[in-house]
């Protein structure tokens, strides 16, 4: 049998416990850290097209805002649950902190099956949720944005009912929006921006050089294909492997991403393609190059190939991708994991430009966006390679001592108060 698995809140506990011990955090502060601030329950009655009435379970946890108004993502996912919503709205807390952002962390979910609801039954949930949940948010209070699931039209239906209920038009209350409601350019591939910048700021501090360094990536979806793109057309990096749900290819001299793409669009797989080695998901993670960029699921780097793994750098695109046994054995084989608050926090970078836009009513190009989105990644990426070497631990540790040592100094000038 194996042993019980941690629930996700107990995980986040255990990786805030591990970094408050490298800091000697006070048992005040572990105990301010340790609860959500507030958490949001609501019953959520929607006419469903069949005419009967289907009452939903959402959540809105905001754990903590010592730094600026919360900020985090809402769900749609059958298997949301008040324990998932409470963890990733501490993780948000950790990650807007290693980024340095004016924000806090909170996150959102309604459990339902977002597969199953047609357009009309989306809207209404969405627009009953927003209602449920407008004395909470705002742009100076609580700045929701899109996660699994829920997509820019989500988003703008969300400022559609807060605008009509504030009176005015609201658009800084919400990110990820279409660009002709308020979003920003350079948002949809941010993510994946982010994810190549990590790699070659970790290729510089390792003397790598990023002209033809071979990488694998893992998931051809919205971050994997889009990090594909950057790092080959921008960076000149050789994209050897990459795979999805059906399998993987490979080609020593590198990939075509262009032709990639086009046979994805077209046949829905990448495995397709002519003139290519087909391998396994599986073996993907394990090829002898110099990056890893796993951006599929969570938890496929295990104890079990861990030590197989050959790339120098691995960049988590992917929220969880790597196990704590998994990164244990990486640690001491000398290979670097750039953590996925780290590694992915492009996106909710380039929701804080949008955020910043919105309040301003002015509008940046897509190169300026991305001009900042370098800088502030760049200099988060330097600030946890400082920290990992100064207290000779993991980046995964290092990011989350980092970001517990900036939420807690905020904690402590501010004071408890009465
Ligand atoms: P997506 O749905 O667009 O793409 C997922 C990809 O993974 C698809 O190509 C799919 O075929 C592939 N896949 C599914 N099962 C697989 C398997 N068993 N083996 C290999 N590939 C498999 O999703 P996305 O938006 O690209 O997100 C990917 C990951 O990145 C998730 O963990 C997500 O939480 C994380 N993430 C995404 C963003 C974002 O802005 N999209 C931001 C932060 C983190």
């Amino acid at each position: 049998m194996s042993e019980k698995k941690q629930n996700p809140w107990e995980m986040a506990l255990s990786q805030f416990k591990k970094a408050a011990d490298v800091i000697n955090l006070s048992d005040d502060l572990r105990a301010v850290l340790s609860v959500p601030q507030r958490e949001i329950h609501v019953a959520l009655p929607v006419k469903m097209d069949n005419g009967k009435v289907k009452v939903f379970t959402g959540y809105r946890v905001q754990h903590n805002n010592a730094r600026g108004p919360y900020k985090g993502g809402i769900r749609y996912h059958p298997n949301v649950s008040i324990e998932e919503v409470k963890a990733l709205s501490m993780w948000m807390t950790w990650k807007t902190a290693v980024l340095d952002l004016p924000l806090g962390g909170a996150k959102g979910g309604i459990i339902c099956d977002p597969k199953n609801l047609s357009i009309g039954e989306n809207e209404r949930l969405t627009r009953r949720y927003a209602y449920a949940i407008s004395k909470f948010i705002g742009p100076y209070e609580d700045v929701p944005a899109p996660d699994v699931y829920t997509t820019p039209q989500h988003m703008a239906w969300i400022m559609d009912v807060y605008s009509a209920l504030a009176g005015h038009y609201e658009p800084g209350v919400i990110t990820g929006k279409p660009i002709e409601s308020g979003g920003s350019l350079g948002r949809s591939n941010s993510t994946s921006r982010g994810v190549a910048i990590t790699v070659a700021e970790a290729a510089k501090r390792m003397n790598i050089k990023l002209k033809d360094a071979s990488v694998a990536i893992q998931g051809f979806g919205n971050v994997g294909s889009n990090a594909a793109i950057i790092m080959a057309q921008e960076y000149g990096m050789k994209i050897v492997a990459v795979s999805d749900s059906k399998g993987g290819i490979y080609k020593k001299e590198g990939l075509n991403v262009g032709s990639v793409l086009k046979e994805k669009e077209k046949s829905g797989t990448v495995t397709t393609l002519n003139g290519v080695e087909k391998i396994s998901n599986e073996e993907v993670l394990t090829l002898d190059v110099d990056v890893l960029v796993p951006a599929a699921l969570e938890e496929v780097i295990t104890e079990k190939n861990a030590s197989k793994i050959k790339a120098k750098i691995i960049s988590e695109g992917a929220n969880g991708p790597t196990t704590p046994e998994a990164d244990e054995i990486l640690f001491k084989k000398g290979s670097l994991v750039i953590p996925d608050i780290l590694a992915n926090s492009g996106g909710v970078t380039v929701s804080y430009f949008e955020w910043v836009q919105d309040l301003q009513r002015l509008w940046w190009s897509e190169e300026e966006v991305n001009r900042m989105l370098t800088e502030r990644m760049t200099k988060s990426f330097n600030d946890v390679y400082d920290a990992m070497k100064k207290y000779k631990i993991d980046m995964r540790t290092a990011a989350l001592t980092l970001a517990v040592k900036r939420v807690s100094d905020a904690v402590t000038a501010r004071g408890i108060w009465p």
